[in-house]
């Protein structure tokens, strides 16, 4: 991904060196976290939402922020949104992302082979033969109810995901204040909704809204 793929939509040019490039390092070296570059992405190409993101495993793992975030946030409130991105990688929580998608989607194809062969599901929909493009569509219709399901519970681990790093990088930078007011900024950046609906959230939300987490944070004890 970060060597051939990324590289075709956005340009990614080393961070320069400078004071955010070593706030940033001293950071990382100071959890531990080894990572192989730092990038800045010229992600304002596209949209004037700010992030900032890992891509790749192991050796390959590069931090890039889009120049976005540099442009709006100060150095302290980059480092931690940084710090956020890192408690991901530090707890696990790329890895177990991962399996559960990869264990989704295994159980889908699973199902799908035992709905394609079943004479029943043909008859339901008042087909006289079985037509295995038919077969496709029944199947979406059928699987939908359950996605949704399975999401809901996707998406409340992914939110809880989202509150331990935070708390990870209020404890490692010791300045849940720069968190806070950097994921103020971004929330403004990415239009987010301040006050979604918690149904809407259960549903829909891979983060917590950013009330729920500014209290969370505020919460920590650094
Ligand atoms: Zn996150």
């Amino acid at each position: 991904m970060p060597k051939y793929i990324l590289p075709l939509f956005n340009s990614f040019t080393p961070l320069p060196e400078g004071p955010l490039r070593t706030a940033i390092h001293d950071y990382a070296e100071s959890v531990g976290f080894l990572a192989n570059d730092l990038f800045m992405i010229d992600g304002s190409k596209r949209s004037s939402k700010a992030n900032a993101f890992f891509t790749g495993f192991g050796k390959k793992k590069r931090i890039a922020l889009f120049d976005t975030l540099i442009d709006k946030l100060s150095t302290e409130e980059i480092v931690a949104v940084v710090a956020h991105e890192v408690g991901h990688s530090a707890c696990g929580h790329i890895l177990k992302l991962f399996l559960l998608s990869t264990l989704r989607t295994g159980a889908t194809f699973l199902l799908l082979s035992l709905f394609l062969n079943a004479e029943g599901l043909y008859q339901a929909f008042g087909m006289q033969s079985q037509s295995i493009y038919a077969g496709f569509v029944f199947f979406m219709l059928l699987l939908h109810p359950f996605s949704l399901l399975i999401s809901l519970g996707t998406q409340t681990l992914s939110r809880r995901f989202e509150f331990q790093a935070d708390a990870f990088a209020a404890r490692t930078t010791q300045t849940p204040g720069a968190l806070i007011s950097g994921l103020k900024k971004l929330s403004v950046t990415n239009l987010a909704n301040l006050t979604p609906h918690p149904a809407y959230v259960r549903l829909h939300y891979s983060h917590p809204p950013l009330l729920q987490r500014i209290r969370a944070i505020q919460g920590v004890d650094v």
